[in-house]
């Protein structure tokens, strides 16, 4: 037998009610909010990630699925949406077909990492970004979809973190002062410390090593060193926030895996996931569109975890079962019965039909094993009076019903 890749899953047909209702509710909530969906391929060029993600980020050192195509191209497996979007954004002209440009997409990100629950190489995504738009209400709105749509599914027990990391007026500033303070401590942290330390040092407020964790407790705090400008967005986005009276934390080690970040971040966790925790980050990003090749704009966004929002759905009982059975008595009678649960099936009901010539025994205990909630009896009798029977599985009662009328008579049951 040959078996799934590491860190690869299939999603078997028992969870797709549970990705469907995610996926459902997603895509109301974004329309509710203005955002139209796009979709882009899912292998893009290397060097997008290397600019867009950032060349000190984890994913683009370690994570990445990047190879040389058969033309010799460097592409990757897409490590995550934002770049690929905002390629997308400027290459279409994007900006002036949308009148907000407010995108969302939902599929598959590929990175190498160490599988656990919760964390795998290849997870799905929901991406929301917005261009154009710095002002802090934005901030606010984006933030408090992502908790709508966490409410929405009906996943309670969560935590909503936020943080400001500043922008390249104040952050060179800080990221001086974080070195000072570390000093003579930054040989004792981990190697990927000290990685940071010369890329850039606040991704060290990411660091889970437990012996790091005191020195990394004892650094500066990003709050304390914003500009005017980054501070008023980032009491503005709180005011916000309190006017929807939408509980939050600031944390100053919320600094977030990538490179692009500018003001405002934020994550919501769940209390009972475990280690893998992070429901969906996001934050703002205004220099990443000029970064690759576009306008000058600014661009806010958070990418939610479908497997963790799957995870962390309350159970509810959710399966669908099919509606109908067609069970044809005799040979004679097959013909008759495949075309009548076509007509169901045009009807909109979920039928299902014997393909194997079995008894009526064997399949009215098929139907019985399946769940349906009625049987549709094709037998001699009834076609002779242009009639088929009508089993309820619930009560065991059975009446005829015209061949014609048994699909309005099937929907009124339901
Ligand atoms: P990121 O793109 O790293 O900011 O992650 C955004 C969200 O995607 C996280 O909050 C997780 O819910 C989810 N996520 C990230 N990496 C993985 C992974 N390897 N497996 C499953 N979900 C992930």
């Amino acid at each position: 037998m040959i078996s799934t890749v590491r860190g690869m899953r299939d999603i078997l047909p028992a969870d797709m009610e549970r990705w469907q209702r995610v996926e459902t509710v997603a895509r109301q909530i974004c329309g509710c909010y203005g955002y139209r969906e796009l979709r882009t391929p899912l292998i893009e060029r290397e060097e997008l990630f290397v600019k867009g993600t950032g060349e000190s980020t984890d994913i683009v050192q370690k994570e990445m699925y990047a190879f040389a195509d058969k033309g010799g191209e460097r592409v990757t497996l897409r490590p995550e949406a934002t770049p690929g979007i905002v390629r997308a954004f400027v290459e279409h002209g994007l900006e002036q077909s949308l009148s907000v440009p407010k995108l969302f997409t939902l599929g598959p990100m590929f990175r190498y990492e160490r599988p656990q629950k919760g964390r795998y190489r290849q997870f799905h995504q929901l991406n929301i970004e917005v261009f154009g738009v710095g002002d802090a209400s934005l901030d606010a709105e984006v933030i408090e979809m992502a908790c709508t749509l966490v409410s929405a599914l009906g996943i309670d027990e969560t935590e909503l973190v936020i943080s400001s990391v500043g922008c390249p007026v104040c952050r060179p500033a800080f990221s001086e002062a974080l070195l000072k303070a570390l000093g003579e401590d930054l040989p004792k942290l981990c190697g990927d410390c000290q990685r940071r330390a010369t890329s850039n040092p606040l991704r060290i407020f990411d660091c889970k090593v437990p012996a790091d964790q005191p020195i990394v407790d004892g650094l500066p705090h990003s709050e304390d060193y914003l500009c005017d400008a980054c501070r008023g967005h980032f009491e503005a986005v709180q005011g916000y926030l309190r006017a929807y009276d939408q509980p939050f934390q600031v944390s100053h080690r919320l600094v977030r895996g990538l490179d692009y970040y500018t003001r405002t971040t934020f994550e919501i966790r769940s209390l009972k996931l475990g280690a893998q925790n992070a429901l969906l980050g996001g934050g703002r990003y205004d220099g990443l569109v000029k970064e690759l090749g576009g306008p000058d704009r600014a661009g806010i966004g958070f990418a939610a975890g479908l497997e963790r929002l799957v995870l962390a759905l309350p159970e509810s009982d959710d399966a669908v079962l099919p509606d109908v059975f067609v069970a044809a008595i005799g040979e004679a009678n097959r013909e008759a019965a495949f075309v009548l649960a076509r007509a169901l099936r045009a009807g909109g009901l979920r039928t299902l039909v014997d393909y194997e010539a079995r008894s009526a025994k064997a399949q009215m205990k098929r139907a019985n094993r399946a769940g349906v909630r009625h049987v549709v009896i094709v037998g001699d009798d009834e076609l002779a009076r242009g009639e088929v029977t009508v089993k309820t599985m619930a009560t065991g009662e059975q009446h005829g019903v015209a061949r014609d009328r048994v699909v309005d008579s099937l929907l009124s049951a339901l």
